[in-house]
């Protein structure tokens, strides 16, 4: 091959890449576009940060969530497991007033949506569908009618655990203590399918989530996880694991954590929820919360050695397992430790989309990918 054809050869081919990214763009903008999992709102309490800006720093904000096509994020409100029994439940509230004060900020561009409907409605109106989620069981203290109280301020989903076991139902990221759900954890999951609140097995150990998909009469999601096959973290999902989920009508939403998609990083992430699970402080009220914030201000993410390829590699290994209708997006920004190169913030999505049509992937499979799958969840579980 002569110099003059190596040149056509690199100029077509970045041509045919930029293509690709802008139809992944345009793509983008009109996709639903779910995001399962996020934890922007830490950095709402905790660094006062102005959402409706874009921000320096951090992965999500309003400008780069409709940047990104992610018109409906999932904001976690997420309470560390150390905060005791009535503690959880106080933070719990805390961090509910947080987003109430984003969405009484910015009334024409954010809205609380507590339906399939709301949600469609609200990102036709081109503003940001924001659904909130509880991370952790413990967040209830043991009692439905606080699990019922949270359904009521518009929260449509909670995971079973977190980094621990709570009183009914074991982590993925601790020693077995329960064999799964206790009758009461089967309770729990049993008063979410009547209330209409999405059960969430991202972060349980893998008894408790087959146990959950036992009891649980209607789909529940993986907000935020990924690929065992490809990081053996224990939060990640084993392949029998996506076929149980896809065969109960479920969808799990990919972690980016550059750790849950690439093994080179995985060891740094047991690491980090090792020393996550030590912590115990005696304290309560402005104490824990100041302990909790130092916690959460010393972390500094970084870029990992994951690259938008292995977020699209776990997407396509879920689309064989499982099938195309059981997969989606579950970022985890702003609560993630190392971010995959090319995807550092929610503004980059596209990436992610152009990664998906240069393996084949048509607009009407990346339309379901990006939300459509999270709505058929929602549509069922928490109704028009
Ligand atoms: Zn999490």
């Amino acid at each position: 091959m002569g110099c003059g054809a190596i040149v056509l050869l690199l100029i077509s081919s970045s041509l045919c890449l930029a293509q690709n990214l802008d139809q992944a763009r345009r793509i983008q903008a009109n996709v639903l576009g779910f995001d399962t999992h996020n934890d922007t709102v830490q950095r709402v309490i905790f660094e006062k940060v102005d959402l409706g800006q874009r921000l320096p720093d951090g992965m999500v904000d309003l400008p780069r969530l409709q940047e990104g096509g992610i018109h409906v994020p999932f904001f976690a409100l997420w309470v560390p497991t150390y905060y005791p029994g009535a503690e959880a439940v106080r933070r719990t509230l805390d961090l509910r007033d947080a987003m109430q004060g984003v969405f009484d900020k910015y009334p024409d561009r954010i809205q609380l949506a507590t339906s399939a409907r709301d949600i469609e409605r609200i990102v036709g109106q081109k503003k940001i569908a924001a659904v909130l989620t509880v991370e952790g069981g413990h967040q209830i203290d043991d009692d439905l009618g606080v699990l019922r109280m949270y359904r009521r301020m518009g929260i449509l989903s909670m995971t079973l655990t977190h980094f621990r076991n709570n009183h009914w139902g074991d982590s993925s990221t601790d020693k077995p203590e329960h064999n799964g759900l206790t009758d009461f954890g089967k309770q729990v999951v049993r008063e979410m399918n009547r209330i209409g609140m999405i059960v969430d097995i991202s972060h349980v150990s893998d008894k408790t989530f087959y146990d959950a998909l036992e009891v649980s009469t209607k789909p529940v999601i993986a907000s935020h996880s990924s690929c065992f096959v490809y990081s053996d973290v224990p939060r990640n999902m084993k392949d029998d694991m996506f076929r149980a989920l896809a065969k109960n009508g479920g969808v799990v939403g990919v972690n980016f954590s550059s750790s849950f998609l690439s093994q080179k990083d995985a060891d740094e992430l047991k690491t980090h929820i090792a020393e996550r699970n030590q912590e115990q402080p005696n304290l309560t009220g402005a104490d824990l919360d100041a302990f909790a914030a130092k916690e959460q201000l010393s972390l500094h993410p970084k870029v990992g050695n994951a690259t938008v390829e292995d977020a699209a590699e776990c997407i396509d290994h879920i689309v064989k397992v499982a099938g195309i209708d059981h997969v989606g997006i579950g970022s985890d920004f702003d609560g993630i430790p190392t971010v995959p190169q090319g995807l550092e913030d929610v503004s980059k999505m596209p990436n992610l989309t152009a990664a998906l049509l240069k393996r084949g992937y048509t607009e009407k499979d990346i339309r379901k990918i990006m939300g459509e799958n999270f709505l058929r969840v929602v549509r069922e579980v928490v109704g028009e």
